[in-house]
């Protein structure tokens, strides 16, 4: 069942130009650990599905995308859990807040939770994905698609 869990973007060079040079700046609680973004989010999504769910002890998780080449750390270094194989969740070891989603599949993107992210409400999401592993009693009403799984298919 590899991918089960994935999360992730598929084509997401079709969505569309995205603006470059920008500062978009985000961290963890304490402050320990802080990154940089340059180029806006391609994809802004909430996630249903158990391994964020477990991994956040939230009910769903929103995750913003970065290219890879337009995102990094800028201080200290998360600590990382194989929740998945071929998936690497990143954290802060200080203050446990959850922070990254990386998959081995997908090397060119990182996952970065949204509301990490100094302005979340600036990168609204535009769908839900894994609604086939949702808990139930939490009902958004916000009228976005849902996806059973993901909104790209589920990788190999
Ligand atoms: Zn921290
Ligand atoms: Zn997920």
């Amino acid at each position: 069942m590899a991918g089960l869990f994935f999360c992730g973007p598929g084509k997401l060079r079709e969505m569309g130009e995205r603006e470059l040079n920008l500062d978009i700046q985000g961290g963890c609680m304490c402050g320990s650990v802080r990154y940089s973004a340059t180029a806006s989010p391609a994809n802004s999504m909430v996630c249903h599905c158990q391994s964020c769910r477990r991994a956040a002890a939230a009910p769903v998780v929103a995750w913003v995308t970065f290219a890879r080449s337009e995102f990094r750390f800028t201080r200290g270094t998360p600590l990382e859990f194989e929740s998945s194989p071929r998936v690497r969740r990143r954290f802060c070891g200080t203050c446990g807040s959850h922070l990254a989603y990386e998959h081995l599949d997908t090397p060119d993107f990182v996952d970065v939770t949204t509301c990490s992210l100094d302005a979340p409400w600036a990168f609204p999401p535009t769908h839900h994905s894994w609604l086939s592993h949702d808990i139930g009693w939490v009902k958004f009403g916000d009228g976005l698609p849902t996806f059973q799984r993901s909104r790209f298919g589920d990788p190999s």
